[in-house]
């Protein structure tokens, strides 16, 4: 359509007769004739003049004609308008068909003129438009690429891509990741963006939406954020009436630990770490703790090498995040943290509190999926650990009957060592430790402790603390001694303190801690202490005990729990 572009004409070609002056009728002029070409070429206009000059002056039609061309020359304006209408639509419907661009990742020049891009995944070496310079070009940023896969605008750097976690630094720069969901993991380049950025390993950073290259930093991963705990001096004297259970640490761990060579030629397997188990507050965090400071003293005595521990203590709940993936990630992440410490040559312990939460067999329930991936993956991260090699797995429950056993085999954490509750010698011996010699006391610590003990395990009215109802029918009573532990026994002490110290304020007098103070201390604490569940419902109460609950009905307080806490803070 687009040959048709003549203007209307409304003047007469030049090499045409002018009609002002057209050769008179019957003159004797001769006609030319013109060529078909010739006419071809003249538009309706032109046409139309050239006959109205070949008519005699004042013909009757002259007048006709001249309203013929007025005619013929607004159709012809109109066909033009409408020429340039179709011309222009045509532009539009020639640009909505042609296809799109690819958007593709700069990754490399090649030449002057080509460049390494990916484009969907997959690579291209691409030619560059040459109205584009190379030297333009930013590894990382986006490429417009027309149908030939030519270079031909250069785009910004993409804003938004996956986020992953950077694992290690290879020496050339380049960044290997893992992959958050899947198994494989990926070495990356950065980008321009970040070649001279300061990187290291735990870092966030986000991918291009081809995930070749690090575009940018986006915070540090919640590595830093889990508690690092700070091991204190914690001899094993320091833990009351848990000999058995210290005993059994020391033999699993520090022999091996300490004789390593030993272990290596008889080709003893060692474990990787074990599994405290027992009612809460106990002292399983005490424990593993203390195995951390000692295991640090003695291989110091033992070969003078220091290696600095490192604690990280996590609750098994915290790991269970809602987020696909996020849980599988951290314990990924915990594992990562340990070794990577332990290659610094620190002593790196790795303490799950509440781990049945994680590590429960795959029981159905809300996080079912998450336990069933959970479960294997902690296995194979275990099982990828190197006895010996300064990292120790320390797993804390009050359910160990919940964990799945696949973690319980030989090899992994193959050793059970159960936390008792404190027996009255057990108890008496941590009230010792925490009636030290340097506080204001009436009496000597050994008496004052021996005293509260005693009273604490007294099997009388008094001391009735919970009713339980079997299922057979018959019903029992369980006493304070039954529920006693370190924690409430430090709790005891603490309150006791308190207690005098408000005697001291009332009195003005400078007073120490007596044995009434204790025992007063020790009746507030078995009605407040917060290890106690503050409602009357079975299943909480359950959770201190080790009753099978099949078997039981009904386990709540004998005096029913008061929701209001008097007497909180100093009495
Ligand atoms: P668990 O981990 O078994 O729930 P913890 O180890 O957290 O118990 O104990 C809580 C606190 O109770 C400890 O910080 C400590 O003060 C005290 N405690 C518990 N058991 C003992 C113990 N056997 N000897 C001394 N203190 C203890």
């Amino acid at each position: 359509m687009a040959e048709h572009k003549k203007k209307p004409a409304s003047s007469i070609p030049s090499d045409l007769p002018s009609p002002k002056h057209p050769p008179a009728a019957g003159s004797g002029e001769t006609h030319e004739f013109l060529s078909r070409e010739t006419l071809d070429a003249l538009s309706t206009l032109q046409l139309l003049d050239m006959i109205v000059a070949k008519l005699p002056p004042r013909h009757p039609s002259l007048l006709d004609f001249v309203y013929l061309r007025e005619r013929i020359t607004g159709i012809e304006e109109m066909n033009f308008e409408a020429q340039r209408a179709i011309e222009k639509l045509d532009a539009i419907v020639e640009k909505l068909r042609s296809p799109a661009f690819r958007v593709g990742t700069f990754l490399m020049p090649i030449q002057p003129d080509t460049a390494h891009v990916c484009v969907s995944g997959t690579d291209y070496v691409c030619r560059l438009d040459p109205q584009v310079p190379l030297s333009g070009l930013q590894v990382g940023q986006r490429v417009l690429c027309n149908e030939a896969f030519v270079i031909v605008q250069g785009l910004g750097f993409d804003r938004s891509g996956p986020i992953v976690r950077i694992d290690e630094l290879l020496s050339d720069g380049r960044l290997r990741i893992g992959q958050e969901s899947g198994l494989s993991q990926l070495v990356i380049q950065r980008s321009q963006l970040l070649s001279k950025e300061k990187l290291k390993p735990g870092l966030e950073i986000r991918l291009d939406a081809n995930q070749r290259i690090a575009l940018e930093v986006v915070g540090v991963s919640r590595r830093t954020e889990r508690s690092l705990e700070k091991v204190s001096s914690l001899p094993w004297q320091s833990i009351g009436g848990q000999d058995e259970a210290v005993q059994a640490i020391r033999d699993t761990i520090e022999l091996p630990f300490l004789h390593r060579d030993l272990f290596r030629r008889f080709q003893h397997t060692v474990p990787k770490g074990f599994l405290l188990y027992g009612p809460p507050g106990c002292g399983k965090t005490l424990l593993g703790k203390a195995t951390a400071f000692n295991l640090r003293q003695q291989i110091l005595k033992e070969t003078g090498q220091d290696h600095p521990e490192f604690f990280l203590h996590v609750k098994g709940p915290e790991i269970l995040n809602m987020w696909v993936g996020e849980s599988e990630r951290q314990v990924r992440d915990l594992f990562a943290q340990c070794r990577e410490r332990a290659s610094e040559g620190a002593l790196a312990f790795l303490f799950i509190d509440e781990a049945e939460s994680i590590l429960g067999t795959r029981r159905a329930g809300r996080y079912q999926s998450i336990l069933s991936t959970l479960v294997p993956m902690f296995c194979t991260e275990m099982d990828g650990i190197e006895p010996l090699r300064n990292v120790v797995i320390i797993l804390a429950s009050n359910r160990a009957d919940l964990i799945d056993p696949a973690i319980l085999r030989p090899g992994r954490i193959d050793r059970k060592i159960r936390v008792r509750r404190p027996d009255q010698a057990g108890a008496q011996k941590i009230y010792e430790i925490y009636l030290t010699e340097s506080l204001p006391l009436e009496e000597k610590p050994q008496e004052l402790a021996a005293a509260v003990a005693e009273a604490q395990f007294a099997r009388k009215e008094e001391n009735a603390f919970l009713e339980v109802s079997y299922r057979s029918g018959k019903r029992d009573l369980l006493y304070r001694a039954d529920l006693a532990s370190g924690a409430i026994i430090s709790a005891v002490v603490e309150r006791a303190k308190s207690i005098a110290i408000r005697r001291s304020i009332d009195t003005a007098r400078e007073t120490s801690i007596n044995r009434d103070d204790l025992l007063l201390a020790l009746k507030l604490e078995y009605d407040e202490n917060d290890l106690f569940p503050t409602t009357d419902v079975t299943e909480d109460w359950m959770k201190l005990t080790d009753f099978d609950p099949d078997n039981v009905i009904r386990l709540g307080p004998v005096r029913p729990r008061r929701a209001n806490k008097p007497g909180s803070g100093i009495v």
